[in-house]
């Protein structure tokens, strides 16, 4: 579970993202997360919690998009959702896709007053 560094990090560039723009208090940080990143969503919650202690951040909502695992199959060219359907092309039953989004990790927008 490597969901703690990468809240570390976070925090890390949000702060320098503050200090940048002199704002006094984050409301909330928003995160987008591909489906096919090695991070899960529901630990980065939990990870947050204890990243943000004793920061400037204690009070900061975290919140999550998560985007969708796409790949576009090899033989038949069909864009399909890679998860759902256990990475098989539901067309032609192939495994073989080019991934065309579900690895992002971004802090997508930071909201301060
Ligand atoms: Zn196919």
């Amino acid at each position: 579970m490597h969901e703690i560094s990468v809240c570390f990090e976070v925090v890390k560039s949000v702060e320098k993202i503050v200090e940048e723009n002199n704002l006094t208090e984050v409301e909330t940080i928003v995160l987008e997360i591909g489906e096919l990143s090695s991070i899960v969503p529901k630990y980065m919650d939990e990870c947050f919690i204890v990243a943000v202690e004793g920061t400037m951040f204690e009070n900061t909502k975290l919140e999550i998009e998560v985007i969708a695992g796409i790949g576009r199959c090899g033989s038949c060219g069909k864009v399909y959702q890679l998860l759902k359907n256990n990475g098989y092309c539901p067309e032609c039953k192939e495994k073989s896709f080019e991934v065309i989004s579900g690895r992002e990790f971004n802090i997508k927008e930071i909201v301060a007053c």
